[in-house]
């Protein structure tokens, strides 16, 4: 698990680059340049760890890019001591992200697989979040709702109504939205039951898979 002065000047390297593409949450980029991304990459792909790219990890999943990792987070507006619901674990490298800012994280990953490894990553480089979950994140996670943010790392063909019921008055969910590539897009729970809706372009995201298991 080594983290050498070369990935530090590659992360800042790069911490520079999200800047240059409109990033501008300051906490959101120490998190960056805090969390060695190579650590959560599969084998061989580690020289590309600091690239603004996304790349493959195990059972067919994606790393997401950098930037849109910073782009999800900084949407999310969140504070330390926030609860905070992550659907798509995936390689672990966004809920460090999370962990790194002080919230308490949820995270469900749906593939046994990725849940394991990353699992036992996370616990090894101290970036746990307070519980990670195997199962179906397409419903949420009731038993500990409602969360100040709920961020989706998957894309939907639409806005599960679940997740919806989930967030915090005042809180609100980051999703991306539809089929083959999709729209970023945030809903704010302004009251019980009014919800605004913005988006913010498009992005490219593994599908976020429903009733699967
Ligand atoms: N944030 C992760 C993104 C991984 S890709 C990272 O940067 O590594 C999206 C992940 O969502 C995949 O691991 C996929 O298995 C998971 N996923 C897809 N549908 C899901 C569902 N219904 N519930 C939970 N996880 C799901």
């Amino acid at each position: 698990m080594v983290d050498n002065n070369k990935h530090k000047g590659l992360r800042r390297q790069l911490v520079k680059k999200l800047i240059n593409k409109g990033i501008s949450n300051k906490d959101v980029l120490n998190s960056i340049k805090s969390i060695p991304r190579h650590l959560f990459m599969e084998k061989g792909l580690e020289p590309f760890a600091y690239e603004d790219k996304a790349y493959p990890i195990a059972a067919e999943q994606t790393i997401s890019q950098p930037y849109t990792v910073a782009f999800q987070t900084e949407l999310l507006n969140l504070k330390k001591g926030d609860k905070v619901l992550e659907i798509g674990t995936g390689s672990g490298y966004q809920t460090s992200i999370l962990v790194n800012l002080g919230c308490k994280v949820y995270s469900i990953e749906r593939q046994s697989k990725l849940f394991k490894k990353t699992n036992l990553l996370l616990s090894k480089i101290g970036y746990m979040p307070k519980k990670i979950i195997f199962g179906d994140g397409y419903k949420g996670l009731p038993e500990f709702a409602p969360y100040d943010g709920i961020i989706v790392t998957a894309g939907s063909e639409e806005i599960p109504k679940a997740l919806l019921s989930q967030i915090k008055l005042g809180g609100c969910l980051v999703i991306p939205v539809g089929i083959k590539t999709q729209v970023m897009t945030r809903v704010k729970r302004e009251e019980e039951k009014k919800f605004t809706k913005e988006t913010f372009g498009e992005f490219r995201f593994v599908p976020l898979l429903k009733d699967k298991i």
